[in-house]
């Protein structure tokens, strides 16, 4: 066994790393914790319902074109902005749900999966000492771009509103300063399920538009609303167009977090911005899955409405099985996450025994905030999984009660 370090988050992780030559920048930041995680689920043979990916394929017709163009030879580099066909899909599909505007030819960039995306949209639009307010509990990319723009991370928590969470504005409010350039939001939102009312993503714009705030909106889980909520897009919000670079991946929509397929929509003089720092970071992503997703988003939305409605009915297997191993629930709309509260005990402990005693890996919320006792006793399962693997998981999660 590697020796056991801690990130800043105070999460053992064991590593062969030296932290030596780590730029100061990313010393704090440690192995993420899906990385840790999964490592530990695979070596303790657990199931898997920490990181979030699914175990099911795509549409078939979007694999067979990624095989086809691979064969066909449409294997050098993309333009540098990405494949025409998918900049053209993804700008008409804005346009058809949200009616958004947005010219393929300079308002959309195809990126390596949306974490480039957030990456490049950071590097690009954040000075060094910037600050950047991020809701708490945050997905922990942003904290690393963050730090490697030089910027300052301002963590506002999310508030419990019923059984689930929301953005807190007049906390927001409160965390703007003169140095406030971006506020990142994330509905659906990761870690927690919840899917953030119009009325406070709306005041949220307002705060954007009263301080002149540049928002990066990440919308990976844009499709994966349950229970008849709609997915608000926030650029779409009165005054949010100019200021907003939305990010999205095909990644949770079509089954395919391996193609790290993204992209990023903005205006133009914005979208230059995060272009610029994009160039260098990757110059382009894998061009021959880029027509599949493409064919995708043109012809398998019924694929994904039914994916999505699939999603919600494990939700409430997961749930039920939580429940029953005494767990208090919180209630999930959307993503392929729920959160539990575990009570008294550490979230992060819990997780480790959790996949040593139970056979389950599950990941802690405290890991995704900078105020971890708030959210010790909270606990992230993912429900992206068959059927079959769920009922076995539920089985297993009947061991809760004895830790
Ligand atoms: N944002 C959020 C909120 C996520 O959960 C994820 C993980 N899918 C990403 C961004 C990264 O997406 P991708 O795998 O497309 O880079
Ligand atoms: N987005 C996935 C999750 O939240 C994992 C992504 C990753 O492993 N970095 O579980």
């Amino acid at each position: 066994m590697n020796p056991l370090r801690t990130n800043q988050w105070g999460i053992k992780y064991s590593s062969c790393m030296s932290n030596d030559f780590v730029v100061s920048r990313l010393r704090p930041f440690g192995e993420t914790i899906f990385a840790t995680m999964t490592q530990r689920a695979v070596e303790a043979g657990a199931i898997n319902l920490g990181q979030g990916f699914p175990d099911e394929d795509g549409p078939r017709r979007m694999l067979e074109i990624a095989s086809e163009q691979i064969l066909g030879g449409n294997n050098q580099y993309s333009a540098g902005r990405g494949d025409a066909s998918l900049r053209a899909a993804v700008a008409r599909d804005h346009l058809e749900r949200f009616d958004l505007e947005y010219n393929p030819d300079s308002e959309v960039l195809i990126t390596v999966g949306a974490t480039e995306a957030i990456t490049a949209t950071v590097l690009g639009l954040v000075e060094p000492g910037d600050e950047v307010i991020v809701l708490e509990p945050y997905y922990d990319a942003y904290a690393a771009a963050i730090a490697l723009a030089g910027a300052t991370r301002v963590a506002v928590p999310l508030q419990e509103v019923e059984n689930s969470w929301d953005v807190d504005v007049d906390k927001l409010h409160a965390a703007v300063t003169k140095k406030t350039r971006m506020i990142i939001v994330n509905s659906p939102h990761n870690p927690t399920g919840s899917v953030f009312s119009k009325k406070a993503l709306k005041q949220l714009a307002g705060v954007a538009r009263a301080y002149d705030l540049l928002v990066l909106s990440d919308e990976v889980y844009e499709h994966l609303v349950f229970d008849d909520q709609k997915h608000v897009s926030v650029a779409k919000l009165p005054g949010m167009w100019d200021r907003t670079v939305t990010v999205s991946s095909a990644a949770k929509t079509f089954n395919v977090t391996g193609w790290k397929t993204g992209w990023a929509l903005a205006p133009e003089p914005l979208l230059e911005a995060v272009l610029k720092a994009k160039q260098f970071m990757s110059y382009v992503g894998a061009t021959p899955f880029q027509p599949a997703v493409a064919h995708a988003i043109e012809h398998e939305q019924k694929w994904v409405s039914k994916m999505s409605k699939g999603l919600e009915l494990k939700r409430d297997i997961l749930r039920t099985a939580l429940d029953k191993a005494g767990l208090k629930t919180h209630d999930s709309m959307g993503t392929y996450f729920i959160v539990a509260d575990i009570g008294d005990r550490d979230g992060a402990e819990f997780c480790f025994e959790l996949i040593e005693k139970v056979g389950v890996a599950a990941i802690p919320v405290q890991a995704f905030v900078d105020h971890p006792k708030k959210w010790s006793s909270k606990v992230r399962f993912a429900f992206c999984k068959k059927e079959e693997t769920l009922r076995e998981a539920a089985e297993r999660l009947k061991g809760i009660k004895k830790l």
